[in-house]
């Protein structure tokens, strides 16, 4: 049995700003433990990343001024490839990308970081707080209060190497636990045991560019967020080694006009509703995220599917492919309800849907790819599911643990310990953006905020001279 003061649990995105942040107030490496399964801590973002084809030159899906490295947004990543291509002699795309985060969104496309250098930035940042110090291997089975006002942590290191950790403050950012499938996607797996023909878009897939690239074939794609605009990009680039390919583009229902909120509407093209980020930028420090802490629990259900849903990046690239993609024919676009999905003689899958003005239809493709999303709910998650059974904890509308404002887990509040809570587990409350590089960083410091108000040891709120001299030692690559 090992203690610690604070503890972070799942060790990765989430955990390491909450880590970043307490070191940055004051907290020695030594006093927090991060437990999980990974030593990077983008390490299954990463994953998640390539495998939904982002690989490291491509750009992500938030905004300059979104740091992981960097608490205080600045300088920013545009800033940073703007200088990085300066001193290379490239003025134009130097330019460019100030340009962008002048005038975007109304008259530029919105800046956003290439994968590999947001990656680089981290491990530069792990480095200076001493994350190796930090991190520790462990997959956390269950979570209990103790007589005496802590947390003890149950964790495995191996088959039958278990251990426990006791500590005063918990955090608990354990994200994704599952990739979702849709229910006849899921049947078909089931039935046909094929893995290979039915994927979904989060999990390792390359094969499926690689048999097409070689022998031609014909895709399904399901779901029309941003991970299905990276998938076609993908097949668009693998067209390019074989024309060969097709793409029909399954939709439920047609999109003809986008989502309005008071007196703005969404821009839709081609089925496809646009919006820089997952949410209104306005979410993440603006007048959107006072209204949604403030709504009530039914209000917050409302501002949330008005904001959300499924949206795609308004990318001048994505938006050329699939106008070129339509008037080539090799990319068409399907409304229908899915009936279910069976396999042909062939191993082909068919997919059997019922169109509004045809009647029933059949699809043959050699693949479908699922692109409809990630699972996030409590009972998704063995170690959550526990938690809130023993402890009866409140969900929300979404199946998510309910947290306060500050993201504190306030049912779980013991004697001398207090236990927070950060991102996708906590979509439905408080914060929208609760899944995305900003929104974990405003989670760890309303958190921390929380955490020096309950004069947790070494914590010392940043002012504005403690908070510049910090950021200074980030300038000059110095431990906090
Ligand atoms: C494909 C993709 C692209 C995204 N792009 C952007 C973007 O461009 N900009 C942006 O701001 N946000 C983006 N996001 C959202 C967000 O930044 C990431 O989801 C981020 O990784 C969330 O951090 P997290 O800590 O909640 O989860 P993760 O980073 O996934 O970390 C959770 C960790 O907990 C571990 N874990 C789970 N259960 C246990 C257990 N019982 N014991 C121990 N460890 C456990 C997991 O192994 C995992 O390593 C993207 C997300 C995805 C999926």
């Amino acid at each position: 049995v090992d203690e610690s003061d604070y503890l972070a649990i799942g060790a990765g995105l989430g955990s390491f700003f909450w880590a970043d942040l307490l070191r940055i107030s004051g907290v020695r490496a030594e006093k927090i433990v991060g437990l999980g399964l990974e030593a990077e801590p983008y390490a299954r973002y990463k994953r998640l990343c390539l495998n939904s084809q982002i690989p490291l030159h491509e750009r992500l899906r938030s905004n300059s001024d979104s740091c992981p490295d960097n608490i205080w947004g600045w300088p920013s990543y545009a800033l940073r490839e703007a200088w990085h291509d300066f001193t290379k002699g490239q003025m134009k795309s130097a330019f460019k990308y100030l340009w962008q985060v002048f005038a975007e969104p109304t008259f530029a496309e919105t800046y956003t970081p290439r994968a590999g250098n947001v990656f680089d930035s981290i491990d530069r940042e792990t480095k200076r707080i001493g994350w190796n110090q930090i991190y520790r291997y462990g997959r956390v089975r269950v979570i209990r209060k103790t007589d005496d006002g802590r947390y003890c942590v149950a964790y495995s290191r191996g088959p039958g190497n278990y251990a426990f950790l006791v500590s005063r403050y918990l955090h608990l950012a354990t994200g994704y636990p599952a990739i979702q499938f849709l229910p006849d996607l899921q049947a078909y797996r089931e039935k046909y045991q094929d893995f290979k023909s039915v994927v979904n878009a989060y999990e390792a897939h390359d094969h499926v560019y690689e048999q097409l690239e070689q022998h031609g074939g014909t895709v399904l794609i399901r779901g029309r967020g941003i991970v299905a605009s990276r998938i076609v990009q993908r097949i668009y680039e693998a067209r390019k080694r074989n024309q060969n390919i097709a793409v029909l583009h399954l939709m439920r229902s047609p999109k003809p006009q986008g989502n309005k909120f008071q007196n703005t509407q969404r821009l839709v093209k081609n089925h496809y509703e646009f919006q820089p980020f997952n949410w209104p930028k306005a979410c993440w420090g603006g007048e959107l995220r006072a209204m949604l802490e403030k709504a009530t629990p039914d209000e917050r259900k409302r501002l949330l599917a008005d904001w959300g849903g499924t949206t795609t990046a308004d990318r001048q690239d994505w938006q050329q492919i699939t106008a070129q993609g339509l008037s080539e024919g090799w990319y068409q676009i399907t409304f229908g309800e899915v009936l279910d999905v069976e396999r042909d003689a062939q191993n082909r899958t068919i997919t059997r849907i019922r169109e509004q003005s045809f009647g029933e239809m059949k699809l043959l493709a050699d693949f479908i790819v699922d692109a409809t999303g990630l699972d996030a709910k409590v009972d998704a998650n063995p170690l959550l599911a526990d938690l809130v059974k023993h402890y009866n904890l409140p969900v929300n509308h979404l199946g998510r643990l309910t947290v306060a404002n500050n993201f504190e887990l306030v049912e779980m509040r013991s004697d001398r310990g207090q236990m927070y809570a950060a991102g996708a587990i906590t979509l439905g409350g408080p914060y929208a953006a609760v899944d995305s590089f900003l929104g974990l960083q405003y989670a760890a410091l309303v958190a921390v905020d929380g955490l020096s108000a309950a004069r947790a040891p070494g914590v010392q709120k940043l002012n504005t001279i403690s908070s510049f001299r910090q950021w200074l030692k980030w300038v000059l690559n110095q431990s906090p």
